[in-house]
């Protein structure tokens, strides 16, 4: 780690306006460099909080110069330490946190560090929602680039699907707007790979009316019950209804009573429809159950008591193609149980498995956006979590191992990985150097390189899946 001189500091500072600056030892650096996992957190040469682009490109300008590695925080969420620099300048958006809402156009407009509360409650102020994450403290930076499942994706695709523009303060310090009519190919990269391509400063995303509640919450069930649970689960998917959505947890319970499985119900509809898709649920009378009426931004409070902020955590992603078969759930659950007892230090963790109807997006065609997964494979996460961090290297091997168990099943499910294709998965639940996620790109690698090279040929935006330039011919 080289350390950035103090007259380089006093370069940077000298051409900054309104930035807030942090460098070791100064009041306020240690909390900068606080991130959601603990694993995400590294001592930065300086972080520089912006609320004006102008600082931005100052910023990335002077690092470049420098020759510092520059690393782009958005909400913080980044288990890898994605959003973070040893040593290095720290772009930290969370003071570009804006909402506004054009109720003329049905639009809402984020700042680059917002995250999704803010997106939420903006919008809950008019009626109006988009697609966003389904914990409302990720920020909008990351999921959006990335591409954003969210509970209403059964409806209305992914979060790209639903942007409009984005502002971007480019490798060369120039500060563009992206839209379908603007640098549409960087416009088509950023839906889907955006973190290769700048700092984005400012997302427009369609908005949509929803004045009523929708019937969601949690349901729990003993271990016992699994099969059945999953089969239920399955069947959201076999026939399925774009307004209705489900995750389920396996997690302990918090009271310390043992292992459960938790479902977290989504309808967009009334009360009596949302409890006639979830019947079979209801039907087996869960432990403990939330449903209700409630509004679409309390929906994405739901997991917030379980995905607090501090200890260490891996995001491991998990992907599979429907119907699930129970068999092989029981053993995943039951070894992952078996884990969770021996190492009493990782027992808030938890396996996360999405069930969304996947028709809306699979509509839009692969060469539409950047994003190469529009497929009927479901995404998954198994989430560990721990506090001693002499434990790391072994923890992360153990997720690996059960990560592969997954891979396992879906090559058995999936006919195109026989013909040596791989189908990429989430690129938002993969960590960099993922070995189960080989070719997140998929059939766009090609133009994605292209698309680099012309907006960012020296690889400065590097720390998530980078994207290898295209040697020029
Ligand atoms: C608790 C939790 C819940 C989640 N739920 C969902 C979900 O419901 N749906 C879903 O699709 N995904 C979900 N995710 C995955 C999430 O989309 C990614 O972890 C995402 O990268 C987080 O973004 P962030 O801005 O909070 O994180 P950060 O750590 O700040 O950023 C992640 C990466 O994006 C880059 N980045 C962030 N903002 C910007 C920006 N403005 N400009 C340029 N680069 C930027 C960073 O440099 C970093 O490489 C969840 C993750 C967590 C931890």
């Amino acid at each position: 780690m080289t350390t950035i001189s103090t007259s380089a500091i006093d370069t940077l500072r000298s051409r900054l306006t309104t930035a807030i600056i942090y460098t070791p030892g100064t009041d306020g650096y240690e909390e900068s460099l606080v991130r959601w996992s603990d694993t995400g957190r590294k001592r930065a040469g300086v972080v520089v909080q912006p609320i004006d682009p102008r600082d931005i490109q100052a910023a990335l300008l002077w690092a470049r110069e420098e020759d510092i590695d520059i690393a782009v925080k958005g909400g913080g969420h980044s288990t890898a330490g994605t959003s973070s620099s040893d040593g290095g300048l720290v772009i930290d958006l969370s003071r570009m946190n804006k909402v506004t809402v054009d109720c003329t156009n049905n639009t809402i407009t984020a700042q680059g560090g917002a995250t999704w509360k803010e997106v939420d409650n903006g919008g809950a102020l008019h009626n109006l929602v988009t697609v966003g994450g389904t914990v409302n403290h990720t920020g909008v930076g990351g999921l959006t680039l990335g591409a954003g499942y969210g509970w209403l994706s059964g409806q209305l695709g992914l979060t790209i699907d639903n942007l409009l523009s984005v502002s971007v303060v480019l490798a060369d310090g120039s500060l563009v707007k992206a839209s379908a009519t603007e640098h549409p190919e960087l416009f088509w990269g950023l839906r889907g790979a955006g973190y290769n391509f700048g700092v984005a400063v400012e997302f427009t995303y369609q908005a949509y009316e929803r004045a009523n509640p929708v019937y969601a919450g949690l349901m729990a069930f003993p271990p016992h019950q699994l099969e059945e649970v999953i089969q239920l689960l399955n069947g959201l998917l076999a026939e399925p209804d774009s307004r209705a959505g489900a995750m389920c947890f396996f997690a302990q319970a918090p009271d310390g009573s043992g292992p459960m499985v938790i479902v977290i119900c989504f309808y967009d509809g009334t009360k009596e429809e949302g409890q006639a898709q979830f019947a079979g649920f209801l039907a087996l009378e869960p432990v403990l159950n939330t449903v209700d009426m409630i509004p679409y931004a309390t929906v994405n409070t739901l997991q917030n008591p379980s995905a607090t902020y501090g200890d260490r955590k891996a995001f491991k992603g998990i992907f599979f193609e429907p119907p699930l078969d129970p068999k092989f759930v029981r053993s995943i659950f039951d070894d992952f149980m078996a884990k969770l007892k021996s190492e009493p230090d990782l027992k808030a963790s938890a396996i996360i498995l999405e069930f969304i109807d996947m028709r809306k997006i699979c509509e839009v065609p692969l060469s539409a956006t950047a994003f190469a997964s529009r497929n009927s494979t479901q995404n998954g996460l198994l989430a560990l979590r721990w506090t001693d961090a002499s434990k790391d290297l072994e923890h992360r091997a153990w997720a690996r191992e059960a990560q592969a168990k997954w891979k396992a099943e879906l090559d058995a499910q999936v006919k195109g990985h026989e013909t040596g294709e791989y189908v990429p998965q989430y690129i938002n639940y993969a960590e960099p150097g993922d070995s189960v996620v080989p070719n997140i790109y998929g059939e766009n690698l090609a133009r994605l390189q292209r698309v680099k090279s012309q907006y960012d040929p020296t690889n400065v935006f590097n720390k998530m899946h980078p994207i290898s330039v295209a040697p020029s011919n």
